[in-house]
């Protein structure tokens, strides 16, 4: 079986220097607001391009700060894809302001920025752009459509760590930068983690505040904050693996290529990738009015490929209240016909070989 995310593989890899490093936080017996933690906030931060750093619970806490951070709540309303993670949409909601659905582009499946102005309104406080699987959005024109409508700009690169924008990581050049660091994210925790990006300080410090209890100094809490770290033990863990990072996204970069070469572009539309941008391949998705085939029949021959996401968030129940009326032709098209197939650092050349084989021949049996 090609899994679709083989942790065992990366466990064997990693775990001589992942139990050393863990040894030491338990014998430390710091397991909060410690070295490790202090040491990654300004690695990371280092690494994106940011002046500031802060080490949350997970990334949908980041983008929940995010925008509380930035005032926006009752009333307030905040431009989105509906072509993402729930997470990014329940952000805006947990702070009581309202999701405005922009359809994305159908090649880079990011928001698709001449749709943004014609949904701005007064209430309009802020832009989400979600750099997803991997390929940042198209970043120098939300810049323009912000600045000119004085909107601010929250980046989600939950899946995007590393990828760069004109050489630009992602991450450092909206107002705010949120990560994920769940397990299987380009940079993952072997639990929960997230992280907030920034240059300002002021919000910065409220964020520090905000996310443990909104605490300026012992004892003293300044307004109602949450409890929403990162711990010690994550924090070590991806101080292990951050040095990797880079080299994973080359790894994924160079699946992705053997991907590209081999499936045969008649039968499946593969991913188009701006020549200014540097991928990050979080998922490498292809595109086939035949999915649901498909994807049984990648199965039967003992591969895992898997949909991101098969339901758009305005279509889930969640969303339903909303009452949405505008269409969002391409997000509706793009789920149904959507395949993530296996990309990580742990899978082999000869495996995404085989894999664009059975998928070619699956797609000509199917004529
Ligand atoms: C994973 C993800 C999130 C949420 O991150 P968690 O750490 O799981 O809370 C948010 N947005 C996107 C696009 C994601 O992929």
């Amino acid at each position: 079986m090609i899994e679709f995310y083989d942790f065992k593989r990366e466990y064997n890899e990693l775990k001589n220097e992942i139990h050393k490093k863990i040894n030491n936080v338990l014998r430390s017996g710091n397991f909060i607001e410690g070295n490790e933690v202090k040491n990654f906030e300004s690695q990371f931060s280092n690494y994106i391009g940011t002046k500031y750093g802060i080490g949350v619970n997970s990334g949908s806490d980041a983008l929940y700060m995010a925008i509380k951070a930035l005032d926006i709540g009752e009333g307030d309303e905040v431009i989105t894809p509906s072509q993402t993670f729930i997470s990014t949409v329940d952000a805006i909601s947990r702070n009581m302001a309202i999701p405005t659905f922009v359809d994305v582009d159908p090649d880079t499946f990011c928001i698709d920025t001449s749709l943004i102005e014609s949904k701005i309104t007064e209430k309009t406080r802020a832009i989400i752009a979600v750099h997803l699987y991997g390929h940042p959005a198209e970043m120098d024109s939300i810049v323009k459509i912000a600045k000119k409508n004085n909107l601010f700009i929250i980046e989600d690169c939950a899946q995007a760590h590393g990828a760069r924008y004109k050489g630009m990581r992602v991450g450092s050049m909206g107002d705010i930068g949120c990560f994920s660091f769940y397990p299987v994210k380009n940079l993952g925790a072997y639990g929960d983690g997230g992280f907030i990006n920034l240059n300002d300080e002021y919000l910065s410090e409220k964020i520090r505040m905000m996310h443990n209890y909104g605490q300026s100094k012992k004892n003293h809490h300044d307004f109602v904050g949450i409890n929403s770290r990162l711990d010690e033990l994550q924090a070590a863990i991806l101080n292990v693996k951050l040095e990797y990072l880079d080299y994973w996204n080359k790894l994924r970069n160079n699946l992705a290529n053997i991907y590209n070469v081999r499936i045969d572009g008649s039968l499946y539309k593969i991913p188009i990738v701006k020549e200014y941008v540097d991928h990050a391949y979080h998922m490498y998705v292809i595109r086939s009015c035949k999915r649901d085939e498909i994807k049984r029949y990648l199965l039967k021959n003992n591969i895992q490929s898997m949909i991101h996401y098969p339901i758009p968030v305005h279509k889930q129940k969640a969303y339903i209240n909303l009452g949405i009326h505008d269409k969002l032709p391409q997000t509706e098209e793009i789920c149904n016909e959507i395949l993530s197939l296996p990309m990580n650092p742990w899978i082999k050349n000869y495996e995404v070989e085989k894999i664009c084989e059975i998928l070619n021949n699956c797609g000509e049996n199917n004529e």
